[in-house]
């Protein structure tokens, strides 16, 4: 018997974490993993924004593997993994581990970054997945349906070509729609590809 994975993505402000915790709560016995961009290990509270929350284990990304494959599944139904999209490649085969094993897999994770590219492992998960929801948020602007998340910086919207991490810069992160997620840069190789076509 093999386990089921089931995915939950979405952008920011998406409810991606509060799904998967009422989820988990379904199963009677289950386990919960977060990376720890600090590389330290801690027992952290997972908390959605409507104030649910559950016990996780907050791990190091090199260590994902062996702590997947070091647990005993005899009495665990449900493993879930949040912010799924901070863990590296190994997160693909800790998920098929702990599926081999008989035991659901949850997960939660952005989708796709503030450039609105795929977001570490999560789209190899969803072609994998044997249930997977794409939550979303409402656009901060308008209001309506919102699948991306803008990236601001200092006010401005960030350009493509902004590194990932910024010191001292002053960033924050919104739900917004197709019509008003921003993201100067991306217009340059839009136009190249239009350039290419044109030959
Ligand atoms: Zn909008």
């Amino acid at each position: 018997m093999r386990g089921k994975l089931k995915v939950y993505t979405g952008p920011m402000f998406a409810g991606k974490t509060s799904t998967m915790i009422q989820e988990l709560e379904k199963y009677d016995e289950f386990v919960a993993f977060k990376p720890n961009m600090d590389n330290r290990y801690s027992e952290e509270k997972i908390v959605s924004h409507d104030g649910n929350g559950i016990q996780a284990n907050s791990i190091p990304t090199d260590e994902l593997i062996h702590i997947i494959k070091s647990l005993e599944y005899d009495g665990i139904s449900a493993v879930g993994f949040d912010e799924a999209q901070f863990f590296d490649d190994s997160l693909i085969d800790a998920v098929d581990h702990v599926l081999e094993c008989d035991t659901d897999v949850l997960v939660s994770g952005l989708d796709l970054d503030f450039r609105r590219e795929n977001f570490g492992c999560m789209y190899e998960l969803i072609k994998k997945s044997d249930e997977y929801e794409k939550l979303l948020a409402k656009c901060e602007v308008c209001g309506s349906n919102a699948e991306y998340t803008q990236r601001i910086i200092d006010g401005e919207p960030a350009s493509y070509d902004d590194p990932v991490v910024l010191i001292g810069a002053e960033e924050e992160y919104e739900p917004r729609c197709d019509n008003h997620h921003v993201l100067s840069g991306e217009m340059d190789s839009n136009y190249e590809d239009i350039l290419s076509d044109i030959g």
